[in-house]
């Protein structure tokens, strides 16, 4: 038996800090976030598709841009967050502290179920790209 998969890319910018990390991760700064999702589907569609890119666009990347694109995320936990929200409403506070990792899995396990449900496509793998250099991966 095959099985199919698509992979569907989109960009956000977005700044972060890894609360408690004692390197330059610690300090307030942004990336341009490459994301890949990875997507199946049980059977392909009528036209012999996984899923429509359109479709990954108009959920996965759509809720990046209206959740995460050109904001500053930010742990719950991080006492700079309750402060800089006070000037600032458009920091997201978010239940992890935002590495890439955690983006990913809270993606992976959290968002798109939500915004999924009803499709029967289903998110397998999430990367994130930080930097050329350097990727996180979650996937079920
Ligand atoms: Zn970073």
């Amino acid at each position: 038996m095959v099985k199919f998969s698509v992979i569907r890319e989109h960009e956000i910018q977005a700044g972060h800090r890894v609360y408690g990390h004692m390197g330059n991760c610690g300090n307030l700064h942004g990336h341009s976030y490459v994301f890949q999702f990875h997507c199946t589907n049980n059977n392909l569609d009528d036209l012999g598709m996984v899923v429509d890119f359109a479709v990954i666009k108009s959920t996965l990347c759509k809720w990046l841009d209206d959740n995460y694109d050109h904001r500053m995320i930010l742990w719950e936990n991080d006492p700079l967050a309750h402060e800089l929200v006070k000037f600032d409403p458009s920091v997201v506070i978010v239940p992890y502290n935002p590495t890439a990792e955690n983006i990913a899995q809270h993606l992976l396990m959290v968002v798109a179920p939500e915004i999924l449900q009803g499709t029967k496509i289903q998110l397998t793998k999430v990367t994130i790209r930080e930097t050329a250099k350097c990727s996180a991966i979650c996937e079920v």
